[in-house]
């Protein structure tokens, strides 16, 4: 997952920070001791912008280069303070100054629902002559960004478009904080958790029947529903997990959704996810529906093969027919790590020997030096919490800083619960302004499992996007482009676990490490095309819920997510709320689920180019001085022609779904 900065917009809060032209500084990530300093910092802000915004307004002509420049300053402006900020919602420890970043987040998103409603600012955007192709892009993407703000509606749709928009951020902030201070735990006796590895209950707390109390963090909940032995324990947990959030976000959720339809109503549209798609590389919703069709055709044959083959698993273990035998949602997991162990000999959990945290940490870092000439140099600064760690980004070549990167990757209580890298600094070239991204885990501090690996990479792909970028806009830098591109850098990398070459790297930065055994790897690789029918199925599900509720009729989210379960074949389960957790289509993922499908067929056509080559530094550098450098300035078509040689396709991803 991303989290994305979108727009803001304008520029120069004084002549000063706009003509500043400092030698490229790394960046330094402010300290909070109390709310106090962060309302007195979020105050700074709001000034600096409505001057901002004044200044600009009162513009009676303007070059349109320096238009352009003079808004991305203000989107720089907003990133100094609220960028830190939504990243240290999501994991400083401290609740008053979580809340306080919250508060000061909506003040921000209020002034830029209106900012761009501007009818000054849009009449001066229409009026600009692009110097080139980079600004014709940021300037298409600007005046779109208006345009979806309201700028050119009448003035009583204008005033509900911000209102809605307000709302739409207070509910989506709800939403993650219900998520975020989620207390409940499971009590477990010893013998309930036959079958889950010690590591992962035996230090937990108590309670006064001296059952194990476990929380729902995925380094706990993940291995009891994977391995539990005693069926009703998988069921417990994986209630627990799919009814987070309960009624109170699944109430949220339908207020969002009812919000965004009328939102997409004042522009003319009667579905939210035909106003969102326009602005997508998909283009339209029909588009989307078609190409998760074609994805469902592909795999149908395949799930219903692999849920047969789980049923005999499961029949086999309890002793009775195929036929009498159902496989349950908690089932899942466990039976498809028992298929797997037998059919391939790899267990999960088994990986975790070798794949020590630190080292795993060490381990990304080093593939990206090998890959793209970067080296990263442990940094002293004072941060959020004391697991946090900072590294300044360089050329390995030229030794010159390029960005900050932060990571912070423990379970702990009261922070963002799944994975995910806040781009929350982006570059300018304009003005020499250096990225900063934070990575944002839940891992297992005894070591990660091959899965977890996958997942720690795939941040570390955003991350890498985000400070490899060199952009001349910050509002297009990094991670800032369109929501069904993001994700395929980041996808493109998680296979290169499975090359012994690539693995090999840990031995270069961890000396007493255990090195996995080939044969091990080998049969993961072969084990990780397993039960691909049921994870398709199961990606393309979620995406075509995300696409009914924001569709053409009114959707009541429990209501639809019960009567499309229940059309699969794994069915409903009665009193499960998983919408009550999909955190991506509460907030910047909706109507856009499907990009994870979709960024997958760009992912696939990427690695074409690394095929037998996932160290070359020589491919490496080509991507990095294309796809990466680009962020948003370049339209994802070009940037892929530019670096396969070729216009895009997806033979490699629909070759890859037979594998
Ligand atoms: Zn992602």
């Amino acid at each position: 997952m991303n989290i994305v900065h979108r727009l803001a917009g304008i520029a120069s809060v004084s002549s000063v920070l706009f003509f500043q032209t400092s030698m490229a500084a790394p960046y330094t990530m402010p300290v909070y001791s109390s709310a106090a300093e962060v309302n007195a910092d979020c105050d700074r802000m709001m000034n600096d912008l409505k001057d901002a915004q004044a200044k600009l307004e009162g513009m009676t002509s303007t070059s349109g280069v320096a238009l352009l420049a003079q808004l991305d300053a203000i989107y720089r402006r907003y990133e100094d303070t609220d960028g830190p900020m939504s990243l240290l919602t999501a994991v400083h420890p401290d609740k008053t100054i979580r809340d306080a970043t919250e508060a000061c987040d909506i003040r921000y998103q209020a002034f830029n629902a209106a900012f761009l409603q501007s009818p000054k600012v849009f009449e001066l955007l229409r009026q600009v002559q692009p110097a080139d192709d980079i600004d014709r892009q940021f300037l298409k993407y600007t005046i779109d960004a208006f345009t979806d703000a309201g700028a050119a509606l009448p003035a009583d749709k204008q005033k509900r478009a911000q209102d809605i928009n307000n709302e739409i951020s207070r509910l989506s902030q709800e939403f993650e904080r219900v998520l975020r201070e989620e207390k409940t735990q499971v009590a477990f006796t010893e013998a309930e958790l036959m079958g889950v590895p010690p590591n992962v209950w035996r230090d937990a707390k108590r309670d006064g029947e001296g059952r194990y109390l476990l929380g729902l963090a995925y380094p706990i909940s993940g291995p009891v529903i994977e391995n539990a032995v005693n069926p009703k324990s998988r069921e417990r947990m994986w209630r627990a997990l799919y009814s987070r959030g309960g009624s109170v976000n699944l109430k949220t959720l339908a207020e969002l959704a009812e919000l965004r339809r009328e939102y997409a109503a004042l522009f003319g549209f009667d579905s939210y996810a035909d106003f969102a798609e326009r602005r997508h590389m998909a283009e339209t919703a029909a588009n989307v529906q078609k190409f998760l069709a074609t994805v469902k055709d592909a795999v149908t044959k395949r799930e219903e093969a692999d849920l047969a083959l789980l049923r005999g698993f499961k029949a086999r273990e309890l002793k009775q027919s195929v036929t009498a035998t159902k496989i349950e949602r908690w089932d899942l997991n466990y039976y498809k790590e028992m298929a797997r162990k037998a059919k391939f000999s790899v267990d999960e959990e088994q990986f975790r020997q070798y794949f020590p945290p630190d080292a795993s940490v060490k381990f990304v870092l080093r593939l990206a030096t090998k890959l793209f000439g970067v080296d990263f140099v442990p940094s002293q600064e004072l941060l959020w919490h004391a697991d946090a760690r900072a590294f300044e980004v360089v050329d390995l070549t030229t030794r010159k800083p390029l960005a900050m990167l932060y990571v912070d990757l423990y379970p702990r209580e009261d922070k963002y619960s799944h994975a995910a890298m806040w781009g929350f600094h982006a570059p300018s070239t304009l003005v020499g302004r250096l990225p900063a991204g934070a990575l944002v885990a839940n891992l297992d501090r005894k070591g990660l499992t091959i899965e977890e690996l996958k997942t720690l990479l795939h941040e570390f792909g955003h991350a890498l996007h985000q400070v490899l970028s060199k952009t001349r806009y910050a509002s297009q830098g990094g991670t800032n482009v369109q929501i069904d591109f993001v994700e395929a850098p980041s996808q493109m990398l998680e296979d290169w676990i499975y090359d012994p070459k690539v693995i090999a790297l840990f031995k270069e930065v961890c000396a007493t490490c255990k090195s996995v055994p080939t044969a091990l790897l080998t049969r993961a690789d072969k084990a990780r095309h397993f039960a691909k029918g049921i994870d398709v199925s199961a990606q393309h599900f979620y995406a075509s819920y995300d696409l009914a509720l924001y569709g053409h009729e009114p959707q009541e989210p429990l209501k639809l997510w019960a009567s499309m379960a229940a059309a699969t074949p794994l069915g409903w389960v009665e009193g499960s709320k998983f919408p009550a957790s999909f955190s991506h289509i509460a907030s910047a993922y909706a109507a856009g689920y499907y990009s994870y499908l979709w960024s997958l067929v760009v992912a696939e056509d990427l690695r074409t180019a690394f095929e037998g080559k996932k160290l070359s530094s020589e491919v490496g550098h080509r991507y990095r001085d294309t796809v990466l450098a680009n962020g948003g300035q370049v339209a994802p078509t070009e940037l892929l022609r530019q670096f396969l040689g070729r216009p895009t396709d997806s033979k490699a991803f629909f070759k890859s779904l037979n594998k």
